[in-house]
């Protein structure tokens, strides 16, 4: 996959965009990264509903302080350690206001530094791997009695077995597009990647728990499903009768399920683009007809060097199949600019690679070593000022690309799911087939409809349009 690095986001307070005032406890859940650590996070949410707490968007309310961290940036874990700094002032503050609060330090930093976070900062007072965070009730309870709980195992049991659905109304304020996470970790270690080291080896859900997932979301109003996982084409998951499903089924049962009007699934790892995979795409009608498939560079030798298993042959070879079954898919990917070793020479494949492909968007960035990593060992590496000249003529190219791909809209009539209200009045918003966001008028009853609606003109981060028509919603079951 996955390289992470095509979702990161900015920390994003979770509690901010579904904060439901309530007395007694409360819960600040801060997220960095990946879209896994944004489902994460809503899962350790819905963990500690169970246990009384409600999510609140301050922070100086908070009794309970999750850090939910990501480790693919680089001084991840400095810039936690910092945040944490604050967060103790916090403690200390409430503390002399005669209230408690518990501090949590999750995800890949949490992984990757075990120990050395409660060493380093003994304010926090549990630190918990990515795989237990069904144990939170347990583990808060441990942390209370005796602070400076480290929980970093890869247990045996799945915690999808044990984490509680999110309530209806958590889900309706979360909105109508819902991600599900199908699989995790990752085996392929490229070598400029932590993932295999944070997440560990590949997991694939059932199919039979994925899709009681997706009715729980459907029953509150979702419409859209992404389905998500690190390397998430091995999705390899049991079917009912203890069969192995590939992805390609797993998109048909959720493309089925009632409520469901679009599928995606992110992020994909060229090598794992399976024919029954391309053939959805052809066959599967709620597949929306985008996909993010990193490539990372455009040199065959820089590929071998990243341990990446494909070639850039292999590559368009796969786009001409997706195109070939389905003619309207766009396409995205990440790249990395500036890996050891790579020369003047190299980079400029890579920048041949994008004009041979046209990306609709794209992530972009500088390789920086991760402590730990194949990549971080190797000699040549490329200093500072290359890399981001390199980096600035790559991002040119590709938002020219992703610019003239958005001006190629206007004229054509998308289905677009409605997601939200706009800020002027009257003004909805959506999000088209292809991820861009369109701006239209409707009413409010819209919100969760697929309308068609024809692109009148392109801004600089949205598309406009106007609606000439809806599809019917299908009939949710309650
Ligand atoms: S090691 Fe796995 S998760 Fe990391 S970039 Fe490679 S495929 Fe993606």
């Amino acid at each position: 996959m996955a390289a992470l690095f095509d979702t990161l986001d900015p920390p994003l307070a979770l509690a901010a965009e579904e904060s439901r005032p309530q007395d007694g406890k409360k819960i600040f859940v801060k997220s960095f990264g990946c879209q896994m650590n944004v489902y994460d996070s809503r899962r350790m949410s819905d963990v500690a509903a169970g246990q009384g707490y409600s999510p609140t968007a301050e922070i100086e309310e908070a009794d309970l302080v999750i850090l939910n961290t990501c480790h693919i940036r680089e001084k991840a874990s400095e810039k936690i350690f910092s945040e944490l700094g604050k967060t103790r002032e916090l403690k200390e503050r409430r503390a002399a206001a005669g209230r408690d609060t518990t501090i949590v330090v999750a995800g890949c930093v949490a992984q990757a530094e075990g120990g050395e976070i409660t060493r380093r900062q003994p304010a926090v007072d549990l630190v918990v791997g990515p795989q237990n965070y069904h144990r939170l009730p347990d583990l808060l309870r441990q942390a209370r009695a005796t602070p400076g709980i480290v929980d970093t195992d890869f247990p045996i049991q799945s915690k999808f077995d044990h984490l509680p659905a999110a309530e209806p109304a958590a889900t309706r304020a979360r909105g109508v597009s819902a991600f599900v996470t199908v699989q995790e970790g990752c085996d392929k270690f490229c070598s400029f990647c932590v993932v295999p080291y944070t997440r560990g080896a590949e997991f694939s859900r059932p199919i039979a728990q994925v899709v009681a997932e997706i009715a729980s979301l459907t029953a509150a109003g979702v419409r859209e499903i992404t389905l998500i996982g690190q390397n998430v084409n091995a999705y390899h998951g049991l079917g009912e009768g203890g069969e192995a499903c590939d992805l390609a089924e797993l998109l048909d049962r959720a493309a089925a399920c009632p409520g469901v009007e679009r599928v995606r699934y992110t992020t994909s790892h060229p090598t794992d683009m399976s024919p029954s995979l391309i053939a959805a795409h052809r066959d599967n009608p709620a597949l929306a007809p985008f996909l993010h498939l990193p490539v990372q560079s455009g040199s065959n030798r820089v590929l071998e060097a990243m341990n990446r298993k494909h070639t850039v042959g292999d590559y368009l070879d796969i786009v001409a199949a997706l195109r070939a079954a389905r003619p309207d898919i766009a396409l995205s990917s990440d790249f990395i600019v500036g890996f050891p070793g790579e020369s003047e020479a190299e980079f400029e494949e890579t920048l041949a690679l994008t004009r041979k492909v046209g990306f609709a968007s794209s992530f972009s960035f500088k390789y920086s070593p991760r402590p730990g990593t194949p990549g971080a060992e190797m000699k040549e590496q490329i200093d500072e000022e290359t890399k981001a000249r390199r980096l600035a003529l790559l991002q040119g190219a590709l938002e020219e690309q992703r610019q003239a791909f958005n001006r190629a809209a206007v004229g054509r009539v998308f289905p677009v799911l409605i997601e939200k209200i706009g800020r002027h009045p009257g003004q909805l918003i959506g999000r088209s087939p292809y991820m861009q966001s369109v701006l239209t008028e409707g009413e409010p009853d819209m919100i969760g409809a697929l309308a068609e609606i024809e692109i009148l003109s392109v801004g600089p981060h949205s598309l406009r349009g106007r609606i000439v028509g809806a599809k019917g919603v299908k009939e949710t079951p309650h």
